[in-house]
């Protein structure tokens, strides 16, 4: 059996690609030599996946910064304002990937959103009227050749046109029907030049279609085909799919004259059945996607195996062993994971890893014809792995989560009861002003946490420090004048990984990085087995805080809904269950902090809208069903009297008010200077009950917003809002900011606050 990689990360395995381009981008580095590093690690990944014995290498799976943009700019989607720049192609990328400030002029980047429902976060494309639909570059046929130069022969692998048309923005003229004939055709080209390349098979991602479909979906998808299909000549066309199963268009595309289907058996959880009840056409190659692309255990080889025989009972096609989707969502490798125990290292595969169970598992499916690949040694040392994980099992957390009673995660008395109590209890004028949390992390903070990790500080010593940073932090919040204050969490380098490094059940890597967006990568940390909080974690800072001051001091922590989505989470239990440890492990932290005279706690959920299934269908009861339940699990142990905050960063939850109402937190704080407030219109629509701090002014910017324009915004909101549940708070924590932008914004926004009250 062959094997087949839908992708393989691209940052390389020390970051190369990071370093090499952050230097460009401060002009260190010339562009040649980028380009060489690029070069570089090409051959580094191909070569890498043919030694481990892999069939299907991918090519062009590289970027830059994203390929998304990389299609987009192949096929002339490069607006206006990028144009008119007049800089070099490379350099006219970058503008839109990152924005462009210089001589030639001023630009903000593309947006950026979310990958389907990953942490990856993709550049948006846009048509406007100056988007010459055409090939007009080469950037497939180029990587396809200079593989085939070192003697690798790869598949190349584009972003399909039915997901890439969902995906752009329409900002000219054209709307998305006006702009499918061009696009088809320009892929078409695309393809006879991959064919007169040479190229054997051609891979298209089309990740759209694992959402909800409809048939005016599967005629759109038809019509980009047509013409796709036609240019193929000797090349073999393959249809990637992933991120779920295609269950409202499979057999459409079964029918369709592909050459081979890729389908998810991880994420896709109607694939089996689809197979099995409509069969799988014979004369194309199902691309079996059974080694997980997005999480970092070991493959489970008998549950595989198994698969492919059943597989194999349904079809007669030839059957190829997938990844499940690219490997950008894993790191690299666990070779430098020095400091991991062997008896947990065993347990996982990074990317490189997972080439090798590829190469195995395609071998022992090989012997299903003749033996069982059951007795062979690979399957029987895989077998004892899967039994065998230390430390994974808690019985008391298990046995606490079972005795959680039904009705204990509502809490009393109702929000409208808990609002009267609170504003006698906290006494907080009208439009109450605060920050959602972090103040800068200024250089010499990151470097005393450095020498601390260094050992060359004392943790009292750091620890000296930090209580000065917080000190000066809330004498300066008390001088703006504003109402609840912060302790600015200097002490936290990462909102998720200051809580895993203090939670049992965690484990954490070291170079295990994931790239998140450009060069930016994140190291998420592996929830290896059942959950549990040891001790407080955030108490000291918030009490010595709150003792600096008479103001309330807002306690700030991470919700489990979060901690989970930026972790790799357990494959051995439900998310669900992993989800709710960690919400009875905050709990005890709200109820510690209650006890320590904490009257206000935040508990932010960064994360939550980011894990909503992708079909509709599917959002309340695979998703919202457990992880609003489990925001509820973590304040509904508090008195009347403490106040619960939650903060989300963005604005985009429209379609789900209801879900979030009833988190039944007493006041959210969310992003709303972006978008332009449509939100506050859909929560009057809803009946929003929650109080809301909808962010005054954009901390994502450099710029200091003025108290008028702070001003006007309230005004806005105030149409919306009623007076006496609008809070006023910029978009989103500091962190990344100066102090020289931070603390005149504040000014201004205090200063706001304080007309308005005046008016009243
Ligand atoms: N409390 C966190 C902070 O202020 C929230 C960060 C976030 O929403 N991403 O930094
Ligand atoms: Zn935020």
């Amino acid at each position: 059996m062959k094997a087949s990689v839908v992708g393989f990360p691209r940052i390389g395995r020390l970051r190369e690609l990071k370093f090499a381009c952050e230097k460009y981008f401060r002009s260190e580095l010339p562009a040649a030599q980028l380009d060489q590093t690029a070069r570089e690690l090409r051959l580094a990944h191909w070569t890498m996946q043919r030694d481990a014995g892999i069939d299907m290498i991918p090519s062009n799976d590289f970027s830059f910064y994203d390929t998304t943009l990389d299609t987009a700019v192949l096929f002339g989607l490069v607006p206006q304002r990028y144009r008119v720049l007049g800089l070099s192609a490379l350099d006219t990328y970058f503008a839109m990937a990152r924005g462009y400030q210089g001589e030639a002029g001023d630009v903000h980047a593309l947006p950026m959103k979310k990958w389907f429902n990953t942490s990856y976060h993709y550049n948006v494309p846009e048509i406007d009227d100056a988007a010459e639909i055409a090939l007009v570059g080469t950037k497939p046929i180029d990587e396809y050749l200079e593989a085939k130069a070192a003697g690798i022969e790869t598949k190349p692998a584009i972003l399909g046109p039915f997901t890439l048309l969902n995906l752009a923005n329409y900002t000219g003229s054209r709307q998305l029907a006006d702009v499918v004939e061009p696009l088809a055709s320009a892929y078409a080209d695309l393809i006879t030049r991959l064919s007169d390349a040479g190229a054997g098979w051609i891979q298209l991602d089309e990740p759209w279609l694992v959402r909800d479909l409809d048939k005016r979906d599967i005629a759109l998808f038809r019509r980009l085909y047509a013409p796709i299909l036609d240019a193929r000549g000797n090349s073999r066309v393959l249809l990637q799919t992933y991120f779920g199963d295609i269950r409202d268009c499979y057999r459409d595309v079964c029918a369709l004259a592909f050459d081979g289907i890729g389908l998810d058996f991880i994420e896709g959880v109607q694939t089996a059945e689809l197979v099995a009840n409509y069969g799988f056409p014979q004369d194309k190659v199902m691309f079996a996607g059974l080694v997980n692309g997005k999480n970092i255990w070991r493959n489970h080889y008998a549950h595989t195996i198994g698969t492919i025989a059943a597989l194999r009972g349904g079809t007669r096609a030839p059957i190829v062993l997938s990844t499940s989707c690219s490997l950008l969502h894993v790191p690299y490798t666990l070779e430098h994971e020095t400091q991991l125990n062997d008896s947990y290292r065993c347990h996982f595969a990074f990317a490189e890893e997972k080439l090798a169970e590829l190469a195995e598992l395609a071998e022992l499916a090989e012997l299903l014809d003749r033996d069982d690949p059951s007795s062979t040694p690979a399957a029987k040392a895989n077998a004892a792995l899967m039994g065998a994980r230390p430390d994974s099992v808690d019985e008391a957390v298990r046995a606490r989560v079972v005795a959680v009673p039904a009705g204990a995660q509502t809490r009393l008395p109702a929000r409208p009861v808990r609002e009267v109590i609170q504003k006698k209890e906290l006494g907080l004028p009208l439009f109450p002003t605060t920050t959602i949390g972090s103040f800068p992390q200024t250089q010499e903070i990151r470097s005393m946490r450095a020498r601390r990790r260094h050992g060359e500080i004392s943790q009292q010593r750091y620890e000296e420090f930090l209580r000065d940073q917080i000190a000066e932090v809330v004498r300066r919040q008390d001088e703006v004048g504003l109402d609840v204050l912060v302790h600015g969490e200097f002490e936290r380098n990462d909102m998720v990984e200051y809580f895993g490094e203090r939670l049992d059940g965690f484990v954490f890597t070291r170079f295990a990085w994931v790239q998140s967006y450009g060069t930016r990568c994140v190291k998420p940390p592996i929830i290896w087995g059942d959950v549990s909080r040891p001790k407080p974690m955030t108490v000291s800072w918030s009490s010595y805080a709150q003792s600096l001051t008479d103001k309330p001091m807002k306690g700030m922590l991470t919700g489990p809904v979060t901690i989970l989505n930026w972790s790799f989470p357990r494959e051995d239990i439900p998310v669900r269950d992993t989800t709710r440890q960690i919400a009875l492990a905050i709990r005890d932290e709200v109820l510690d902090l209650e006890a320590a005279g904490i009257r206000v706690i935040q508990v932010d959920e960064a994360a939550l809208r980011e894990k909503l299934p992708l079909r509709r269908s599917d959002w309340q009861r695979e998703y919202l069903d457990w992880a609003i339940p489990a925001f509820n699990l973590v304040h509904s142990g508090c008195r009347p009297e403490t106040q619960i905050h939650t903060h989300m960063c963005y604005s985009e939850f429209a379609d789900i008010i209801p879900a979030i109402d009833a988190m039944d937190a007493d006041v959210i704080s969310f992003e709303a200077s972006r978008s332009e407030l449509e939100i506050l219109d859909s929560l009057a629509h809803n009946r929003f009950e929650t109080e809301v701090g909808p962010g005054v002014y954009d901390i994502h910017s450099p710029r200091i917003p003025s108290e008028r324009e702070i001003g006007e915004a309230l005004a806005r909101m105030l149409d919306k809002v009623a007076p006496d549940k609008l809070w006023v708070n910029p978009d989103c924590g500091l962190k990344t900011r100066s102090n020289a932008e931070v603390w005149p914004s504040l000014r201004n926004m205090v200063a706001a606050a304080l007309k308005l009250r005046a008016q009243r």
